[in-house]
Order: C-alpha cells, then structure tokens, then sequence
C-alpha cells in the first residue's frame, strides 16, 4: 500500500485536510500512544485506490525541543514516504520556514505535491498562484475547511503514487479453492470420498493439460468449495520411483493454485520427513493451513500422547495452524473440517487498520526496545501491512533488527491479532 505524508508547518490546516481526504468531518484527536504520538496513520481510499495518509505535526526546520521532535517525525514520515503531500497556508503565504522545509523536500528525492490551503477568497488565490516559485510545480489551491478543490488535489496525488500491482494471475471469486495434501496413503482419497461422496460435482478440466477432470465442487458443512486437482488424488499416482517426481510436481501445483491447503497427517504413524516437507511447503507458499491428523481410529491413548510430544517437538513451527483430529474411514469429526477451513481463511485474509498497527508497534516498542547493538539501537518507526492473504507487514526501521527480535515482533503480532491457520510474513526495511 503506497503511503502519503501530510506535511508542512502547524496550523496550516494539515488535520482539516486529512479529515477533508478520509471524508470524516471530526477533528482528529486520536491519542495513539507510545512512538507514534506526532504521527497519525489512516487508512483512505480515493476512487478505489487504497493508501496510508500519515498526519505528521507541524514541520519547522531548526526546531528545538518538543517542535524538534515533531520535525523529526516529519522528516521519518517523509523518508518512508511515496509521496509528499506539502501545506502551505495561502492566507500567511510563504515563510522562510516553509522554504527551509522545501529544501528538506526536495534533498529527499520524494514527489511532492504543493498544496496551497485557505483559498476562501481573490486574495488568497492570488497568493496561492505566486507559489509557483517554490519551484514545486502548480500549487493546488485548497479550501480543507469547505471542501473546495480537495477532488482534484487527491487525483493529482495518486498520479504521483508508484503504479498499483498488477494482477498477479491469482484466480478470483467463486468458491474457495482447497488443496488437499498430505503424502502416499494418509487418507486423502478417504476423505475426498467421504465429503464428496459420490455425488462429485466435476468442474471441467480448468488445466488443459490431462483428459481427467481437475477440480471438483465439494460441499463442506453447507459451504461450496473447490478442492483442486481431486484428479490427482483419486487416480492412485503410484509411488513408483520416478511418478514420486510428478506427484509432488502435482502438489505443488494444487498448493499454488489453493487459497487453503488442508494438510493430511497420519496420526497413528510418526511423524515423518515428508509430512513435514509438505506443510514447509504449503507455509513458504503462503497458503492458508488446515491440519488434519487423520485415523484417529487407529490411536490409543499412548500413541496420542505420543503425537502430543511430537508435535510439541516436530510441528511447533506450524502452531498457527488450525488443527483437527478426524477418522477419514469412521467419519469422525469430519465435519470440524469446514470451519476449520473457514477459520484459517479468516486468519489469512485480515486486515489490521494501520492506526491500529502502529498504535501496537508504538506499545511493543517502548515497553521491550531493541538491545543496543555496537552502541545503536535500531527502532521501529512505523509499520504497515501491505498485503492480506497472507497478512503481509512492512516495519520501517532505524537499522537492521537482530533475528530473534524479529521473531519477538512477529510472535507479538499474532498474540495481538490472532491469524489463526496463516501463515505471516514480515518484511524489514532500514534506513541506515
Ligand atoms: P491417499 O493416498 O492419501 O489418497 O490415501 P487413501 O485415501 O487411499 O487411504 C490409504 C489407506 O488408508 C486406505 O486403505 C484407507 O482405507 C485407509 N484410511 C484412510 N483414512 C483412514 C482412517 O481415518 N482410518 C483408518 N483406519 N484407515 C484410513
């Protein structure tokens, strides 16, 4: 998600104006605390472009004490930046100040838009017009407070912002796409048979490349799903040296084209290499995960607690996962099948509002910081999360973090936000 800093001197109108952008009429007095308290982040969306607006406080260069603080927090808005939104108050007019923040603008190679706020009346529209020699391009003459020209000044501002990601060639809507995995004989066909039984309801062959059907439309608990590729799991893929090679290939395909992987483990077996392998690979794909440890008919006490310990020990990596205990061959639970598929596709689509987030971050940090490294102490400045499915967060750092206090942050986010049944993935970017 691009990310626009509202910037410029105090009582220009900046607030006015991000309230104008979200299309709030309340002042904004959000008490966000911790680090954040001079920035405030909000979610917008104009014409259905989405962004992070940042409200910075005022800006004046050369700043001592508290007005030096709030610069700096302007300056880390500007420097994490796509674009810079820049208020100037056409009733005052340019200040040597505004000129100084000007200079910081331009030195920091960000695209900035002048904003030129207050234009109410001739006057200041004149005043607006003679900022052409800020030497930002055209001034765009505002009235935050009426409302006046603040379409056009957002129009402007997303054409300064990098181009939105192309579609990725992820299919899109109509039923959930469910993989169904798990290595040779756990049971996958089992299940496929017992919850589709034999009213399979085949989609046609949306691969191209085999004469069997590949998906199938499977009803789990009153909800239609896509189980991909069924064809592969019905015909028995021997595992005959050499097929091993396409079965897997075949995995991988179904695991890329799923929003949701239900991973079949054999619960009265020991935990294997391969079972592993699997769920590594449906976590590093970034699938949503279902972990189904199946023939609990064959279980006994013992072996029960035995799996307990193994997965304390073999699968505490994927602890996130949503996990069922079910009998393919019995039927047992199998109808906790659905909601855990929908529980993980919940996880795996959340959004967390980005003032939320670094109100988090802002909390985290001052109650654990960073140890000091080498005599630094890198920071988190701000976070964002760029992407849903899986939930993907982007911190902006003073420096590069240790590993284990990555991992920290990253335990803390799902103790704070959940995710159940996704996998998460943070990103880290240091300014030096
Ligand atoms: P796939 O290779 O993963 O598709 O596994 P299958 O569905 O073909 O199952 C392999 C064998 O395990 C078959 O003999 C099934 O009858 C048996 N099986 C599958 N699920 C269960 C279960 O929950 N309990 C028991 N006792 N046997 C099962």
């Amino acid at each position: 998600v691009p990310v626009v800093a509202v910037v410029g001197r105090p009582n220009v109108g900046k607030s006015t104006l991000v309230n104008r952008i979200l299309g709030r009429r309340e002042a904004v007095v959000q008490d966000v605390p911790g680090v954040t308290r001079d920035r405030v982040f909000y979610d917008a969306d104009w014409n259905g472009r989405k962004f992070v607006l940042v409200d910075t406080g005022g800006w004046a260069p050369d700043a001592a004490g508290m007005a030096a603080r709030i610069t700096e927090q302007a300056e880390l808005a500007v420097a994490t930046a796509d674009a810079v939104l820049f208020v100037v108050d056409a009733t005052v007019g340019t200040t040597d100040d505004d000129e100084a923040v000007v200079r910081v603008l331009r030195r920091s190679k960000k695209p900035v838009l002048l904003a030129a706020n207050k234009v109410d009346d001739i006057r200041a529209e004149a005043e607006a017009a003679s900022m052409w020699n800020l030497g930002l391009g055209e001034p765009h003459s505002v009235s935050a407070l009426h409302g006046r020209g603040s379409g056009d000044l957002l129009d402007a501002v997303l054409k300064l912002l990098p181009e939105a990601p192309k579609d990725t060639g992820a299919e899109v809507g109509g039923p959930r796409r469910v993989a169904l995995i798990g290595k040779p004989n756990v049971g996958k066909s089992s299940l496929l048979n017992r919850i589709a039984g034999s009213e399979r309801s085949v989609v046609d062959d949306v691969a191209g490349t085999t004469v069997d059907p590949v998906d199938e439309l499977v009803e789990v608990g009153g909800v239609t799903y896509r189980f991909i590729d069924t064809a592969g799991i019905r015909r028995r893929v021997k595992e005959a040296t050499g097929h091993e090679y396409y079965a897997s290939l075949r995995t991988q395909g179904a695991i890329e084209r799923a929003e949701v992987c239900v991973a079949l483990i054999d619960a009265s077996q020991p935990v294997t290499e391969q079972d592993l392998r699997i769920l590594t690979n449906a976590e590093e794909s970034g699938r949503a995960l279902v972990i189904a440890f199946n023939k609990w008919d064959l279980t006994d006490d013992e072996r029960r607690r035995y799996l307990e310990r193994e997965i304390e020990r073999d699968l505490i990596q994927f602890g996130w996962a949503s996990k069922i205990n079910i009998s393919a061959q019995t039927g047992r639970s199998v109808d906790r099948l659905g909601p855990a598929i929908e529980e993980a596709l919940q996880g795996w689509e959340t959004r967390i509002p980005t003032a939320k987030l670094n109100a988090f971050l802002g909390r985290l940090s001052a109650a654990h910081p960073h140890p000091v490294r080498g005599g630094k102490q890198p920071r988190i400045m701000f976070g964002t999360q760029a992407k849903a499915a899986p939930p993907t967060f982007i911190l902006f750092t003073s420096g590069l973090l240790d590993d284990s206090y990555q991992r920290f942050v990253e335990r803390r986010l799902r103790e704070e936000f959940g995710f159940v049944g996704s996998p998460v993935h943070v990103q880290i970017r240091a300014r030096e």
